[in-house]
């Protein structure tokens, strides 16, 4: 099957035009009209075989993450999704491999009305890159740079889940349901929509680990972050897997969470009862450099590192 045959049959049928679609698939470039007074959110992400998922990994859990893992980005500012590019770079045509892939996309794409505008297929290692725009009003957006000392830490959700499925899939075991939050994460969109939308105005999505993020936002607003251990907000499985290693390493450094950290001035933190999702306050903004991880005890655990490419 050529080039031209495989995008007509996977890739044309995945945005009808529209108001901001003017052109999606099929000719040299999508035209796009974003709306009036709009700015945009761009954001991009790879997927490489064997480095960001095993290459055996069920095609509709694949399709999902390329972009769960965006929409993440974008759940982070605040923004409302709307626009997709693909580069797929595949071994060989699969039709079956490629029905599962664009089912796992098109599911969560439909979710949030994602529309995929364009793109590029060759043949090669497999890997995935996606591009997503969303949309921000201005003024409201969060960003990394705008936490203060006396700023409240929050996180959603679970912390570890998705690195222990990795741990136990390593190791040759059976993740059973941990399995999802590693291969099928959900993007906290809504959440991150209401946040921007009660004044909410600093956040970042966890993909490298609490400690890596959090300390994105310190780095970028100047501030240093307090996280007390005994607040993570862990699932059962983690909880035992914490209690039976004592190891931490996994809930603040494992990455692939696609949780939200965000902070707050403690005099607003009641904006969050309105809010109809569950939060957890893990700590505070104080004044310094990088994140302190505290003990019931009060004294300091040493920090382990996150995941970082390039790093020897
Ligand atoms: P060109 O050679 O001019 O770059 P292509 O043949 O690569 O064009 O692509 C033709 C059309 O198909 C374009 O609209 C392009 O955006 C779209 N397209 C190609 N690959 C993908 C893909 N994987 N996902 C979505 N759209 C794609
Ligand atoms: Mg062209």
């Amino acid at each position: 099957m050529a080039e031209f045959a495989l995008i007509q049959r996977y890739f044309s049928g995945l945005s009808a035009p529209g108001q901001d679609v003017l052109l999606g698939v099929g000719d040299d470039c999508a035209l796009l009209q974003p709306p009036a007074g709009q700015q945009l959110a761009m954001t991009m992400d790879t997927l490489i075989a064997s480095r960001h998922f095993f290459p055996d990994i069920d095609p509709v859990s694949l399709g999902h993450k390329s972009l769960a893992v965006n929409l993440s980005d974008l759940a982070s500012m605040g923004a409302k999704p709307a626009w997709a590019l693909l580069s797929l770079s595949l071994p060989k045509i699969d039709h079956g491999w490629l029905q599962g892939f664009v089912r796992g996309f098109q599911t969560l794409a439909e979710r949030f009305g994602v529309r995929l505008v364009g793109g590029d297929t060759c043949q090669g290692e497999l890997s995935i890159t996606m591009q997503l725009t969303g949309f921000v009003e201005p003024g409201r957006k969060m960003l990394r740079s705008s936490a203060r000392p006396g700023d409240l830490v929050y996180v959603t959700g679970t912390l570890g889940d998705a690195a222990l499925a990795l741990q136990l899939l390593r190791a040759g075991k059976d993740p059973g349901e941990l399995r999802k939050h590693l291969e099928m994460p959900q993007p906290r969109i809504v959440e991150g929509r209401m946040l921007v939308e009660a004044g909410v105005r600093t956040c970042i999505d966890l993909s490298d680990g609490l400690v890596a993020d959090l300390g994105h936002i310190c780095e970028r607003s100047g501030c240093a972050a307090r996280v007390h251990a005994q607040r993570l907000p862990l699932s059962s499985r983690v909880r035992s897997h914490v209690q039976e290693s004592g190891d931490l390493a996994l809930v603040v450094a494992g990455g692939d969470d696609y949780e939200l950290c965000f902070t707050l001035p403690a005099s607003t933190q009641s904006l969050l009862e309105t809010l109809p999702f569950e939060s957890t306050c893990i700590g505070e903004i104080i004044p310094g450099k990088g994140v302190e991880l505290l003990q019931e005890d009060g004294n300091k655990l040493s920090l382990p590192q996150a995941w970082e490419h390039f790093v020897s």
